[in-house]
């Protein structure tokens, strides 16, 4: 079948904050780029993001980024790359100016400069004392950016695609990368997307998981592509559970409401995190709180009829003040929890919340990987930044406010390099002649598939599993049984169908390829998180409690062909200071 093609200099999937400001960067370059979005640009999931950037600014308290950095590492319970740390932390200062001077609505302070607020894990002075490092534009940070980049993208002239899908990667025989293959999701039109440079920044996953305070879209997508065109995973048994997620709705409720005053109480009225992170309190690392609250649920100390949650006191910092810097959260606690938080305290549960791993890259944003049995090497043409990829500044858990500023650096720096890059490589090598062969085959398989298993029911079982066989806790037994379950699944993804090829929007079709995706990134936490036999940040065991760094400290990369998994080391030297020696890690 004969698709329609398009070229351009560079194609970005994505247009999140990741996508946005790496296409900002090109786009001024004078570069022909196209951005694909399954949504309107800003509707992406960063538009939810509430509580703020981090950067050692030190507007409020003293700070600077080798404080920053050493909480980075220390939070990444010492998996993270120091390289890429110590770039993001000593850039952080001058993205976040740079967004001010593009027009940015930051809350002020009295004297004119950006207001900062804590939040977990950000201290003074080496891990000393909490520090205020987060810039914020009230709990909107994330809609004040977005909406910030796509004026100026509109401005630059960056061409959108919005509506549409990418459905695969284009890799041709010497393992380069060429583009890829989309489709517009109101039509089901397929086109050929050339490009000198492919970037991906397609966003988290963690809508594998039952409870999620991601959007719906967030499937991954970015990383089944990369899986299926033999791209390895990486770390990607560590999810992050944020500690306060509204029971039962899933939705955030940000930790800046911790970084404002507010705390945690069990059953018992007690300020149970005094015991946990006796130093940090309420604002220790996302890993120790949500662990702490899980552990409080299953000794018998959780609130409510089932004791299967705990609450969030906010009342104490007065109903102004939360109407002032807290409004978001206030709406969500009304709407979703049907709670004023200046009278009553919220209802919260740990909530799957951020994909630590992804498409491995080094500080670059260049991709970094195997291609069949060679060494591991940069792969021609293909880049990946933000959630969907692993720098890995985050190692094994990521620091609240930590990621909108890896949006921000590395979509800077992956412009940047692809500028040199494509200096390199003036003219587009040809397409391979099957380049849409698998995308047309699955779409058609899936419009023709009679007596098929539906996408909805195949769904709900793949995140049941996930949720209990690979949650805040991990257990061998559970673990064992749950890579065999979700192989099952993965085997009736393969069976889906599409019941309903009624609807204007093709929605159907949406969700039976994403769920392609979301079944690849399911099964590589489920393998890797069965295989990693240690516990570090978020991937914490039951059987093995204690980090073992003589045999875990180590990347893993996890292939979809054959589930195989590799390891490689973690790169502990920073570029300029010292490494950060190994720790125990307490707050
Ligand atoms: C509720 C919430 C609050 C948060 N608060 C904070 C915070 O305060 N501070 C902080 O640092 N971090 C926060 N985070 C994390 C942070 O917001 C995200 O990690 C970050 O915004 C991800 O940005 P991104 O650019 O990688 O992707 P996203 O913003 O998720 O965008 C992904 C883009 O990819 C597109 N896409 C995906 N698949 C395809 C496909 N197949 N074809 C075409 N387009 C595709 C989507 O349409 C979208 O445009 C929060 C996260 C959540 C969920």
């Amino acid at each position: 079948m004969a698709v329609a093609k398009r070229t351009f200099d560079v194609v970005i999937v994505g247009a999140g904050g990741s996508g946005m400001r790496a296409a900002l960067a090109l786009s001024e370059a004078g570069l022909k780029v196209a951005v694909l979005s399954k949504v309107f640009p800003t509707r992406s999931h960063t538009v939810a993001a509430q509580g703020g950037i981090a950067a050692s600014l030190g507007n409020i308290s003293e700070d600077n980024w080798h404080w920053h950095m050493y909480d980075t590492v220390k939070g990444s319970d010492y998996l993270g790359d120091q390289d890429a740390i110590e770039f993001m932390c000593r850039a952080a200062p001058e993205v976040v100016y740079e967004l001010e001077h593009f027009g940015m609505p930051f809350d002020r302070l009295e004297n004119g400069t950006i207001y900062q607020r804590s939040f977990g894990g950000h201290m003074q002075d080496y891990g000393k004392s909490p520090v205020q490092r987060a810039c914020a534009a009230a709990d909107r940070t994330g809609h004040a950016l977005l909406h910030t980049l796509y004026q100026k993208n509109m401005q630059s002239n960056t061409i959108f695609f919005v509506e549409w899908m990418a459905l695969d990667l284009i890799r041709d025989e010497d393992g380069d990368v060429l583009g890829v293959v989309a489709m517009e999701i109101e039509t089901s039109e397929v086109m050929v997307l050339q490009a000198r440079a492919t970037l991906f920044a397609t966003g988290g996953a963690a809508r594998i998981f039952q409870a999620s305070t991601n959007a719906y879209i967030n499937t991954g997508d970015g990383l089944g592509m990369a899986a299926r065109a033999g791209i390895p995973l990486e770390d990607m048994e560590f999810f992050q559970f944020h500690p306060t997620g509204v029971y039962g709705a899933g939705v955030l409720i940000s930790e800046g409401v911790r970084g404002e005053g507010g705390y945690l109480l069990n059953k018992d009225g007690e300020r149970f995190m005094l015991r946990y992170a006796p130093n940090a309190q309420d604002l220790a690392s996302r890993d120790v709180v949500s662990r702490a609250i899980a552990t409080e649920i299953k000794e018998g100390r959780g609130c409510g009829k089932h004791g299967d949650h705990v609450l969030l006191k906010v009342d104490h910092i007065g109903d102004a003040v939360i109407r002032q810097r807290l409004p978001g959260i206030r709406d969500i606690s009304l709407k979703f929890a049907h709670v004023d938080p200046a009278q009553d305290p919220i209802p919260v549960v740990p909530t799957a919340h951020y994909m630590m791993g992804g498409i491995p890259t080094n500080y670059h944003g260049q991709v970094v990987a195997p291609y069949k049995t060679g060494p591991e090497e940069v792969v021609q043409g293909f880049y990946a930044v933000g959630e969907c990829a692993c720098v890995s500044v985050h190692g094994a858990n990521r620091l609240g406010c930590n990621s909108l500023l890896d949006l921000l650096v590395f979509g800077r720096e992956v412009a940047r390099q692809i500028i040199e890059d494509l200096q390199r490589n003036p003219h587009p090598k040809p397409l391979p002649h099957d380049a849409a062969e698998r995308p047309l085959a699955r779409l058609a398989r899936l419009k023709s598939q009679k007596n098929g298993e539906s996408v909805a029911e195949v769904g709900v079982e793949m995140r049941r599993v996930m949720q209990n066989h690979c949650g805040v806790f991990r257990f061998p037994d559970l673990l064992a049984q749950g890579v065999e379950k979700i192989r099952t699944v993965a085997e009736r993804v393969k069976n889906t169908m599409i019941n309903d090829q009624s609807k204007v929007f093709n929605t159907a079709c949406v969700e039976a390829l994403e769920l392609d995706n979301l079944i690849e990134v399911a099964q590589a936490t489920m393998v890797s998180a069965a295989a990693r036999q240690e516990s570090r940040g978020g991937h914490a065991r039951d059987d093995y409690p204690e980090r073992d760094d003589d045999h875990w400290l180590k990347h893993s990369l996890y292939f979809s062909q054959g589930q195989k998994l590799d390891y490689k080391p973690v790169r502990l030297k920073p570029l300029t200071v010292e490494s950060f020696p190994l720790k125990a890690r307490v707050y």
